[in-house]
């Protein structure tokens, strides 16, 4: 079957001073095209560590990563450059906009590096997506005259610009009131229901996950459960077993 993202085996582990952190441990799962998918898992499991490597951000110490079925580890920096500018939407907790620019130029940035994309049509698809996430109006505010959850919009439309077929978004309402983050799930899901666009997003927020349709639950670097939802709109969870599971913590 044809997945957005595949994994087999994956670790990562960083060096934090003199000593090694398995921040992902051997990690196997595939994507379908078209999923809400959430993320979920507490502070330091792992989640923003596994997005980097879906993303071709970072790259994994160990395993094979496919991207539209094509493995990515032996591309060289720029060609993993040109794969995220044609297949890869990112939105981020902080939003990243550049203050410098207005919306219409932030949505408009990451469409610069695709050469195959005329002045004309970057023009159209900015004037497009702004309008799609409701912001038509403000195009020549700067991210400092737009409220949180508009900036977070304009990071949407950014994200959606390329025409991606994954857009990964990193706790995307963490930084946003109760309400603006709702809202921005539900946008969120539209897109992904309209366009057919595949959302992969984090959170460790319970009513984050209620939204999605797909959940991969982790706990230190590894996948607890995935869970899929059935007719009646309630998670069936696929629990992930391991062998050490029952051993006592002082246990080596
Ligand atoms: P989450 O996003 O779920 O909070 P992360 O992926 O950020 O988790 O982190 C997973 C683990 O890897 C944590 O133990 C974290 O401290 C560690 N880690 C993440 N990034 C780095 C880094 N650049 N250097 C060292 N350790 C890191
Ligand atoms: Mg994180």
């Amino acid at each position: 079957m044809k997945s957005v993202v595949r994994m087999e085996h994956v670790c990562k582990d960083y060096l934090l001073g003199e000593q090694t952190v398995r921040a992902l441990n051997d990690i196997t799962l595939a994507i379908e095209p078209g999923v809400f998918l959430a993320i979920s898992g507490p502070s330091g499991s792992g989640k923003t560590t596994m997005l980097n490597l879906m993303g071709c951000i970072d790259r994994p110490s160990s395993g094979s990563i496919y991207i539209n079925d094509e493995s990515v580890a032996d591309k060289s920096a720029n060609e993993l450059a040109d794969l995220r500018a044609h297949s890869i939407g990112f939105i981020f907790q902080t939003f990243n906009l550049l203050p410098v620019l207005s919306a219409a130029e932030n949505v408009e940035y990451p469409l610069l590096r695709r050469k195959d994309v005329s002045a004309e049509e970057r023009k159209q698809r900015v004037a497009y997506f702004l309008d799609i996430v409701g912001l038509a109006r403000y195009s020549n505010n700067r991210p400092n005259q737009l409220s949180g959850g508009q900036r977070q919009r304009v990071a949407i439309a950014r994200a959606l610009a390329i025409k991606p077929a994954i857009v990964l978004a990193d706790e995307p309402t963490a930084n946003l009131d109760k309400r603006t983050g709702r809202e921005i799930l539900r946008l969120m899901k539209k897109i992904n229901q309209r366009l057919g666009t595949t959302f992969i997003f984090s959170t460790h927020d319970q009513k984050v996950i209620d939204h999605a349709d797909r959940l991969v639950q982790f706990e230190d670097g590894r996948i607890r459960a995935f869970g899929i939802r059935d007719v009646d709109n309630n998670w069936r969870l696929a629990r992930v077993d391991y062998p050490d599971d029952n051993l006592p913590d002082n246990a080596e």
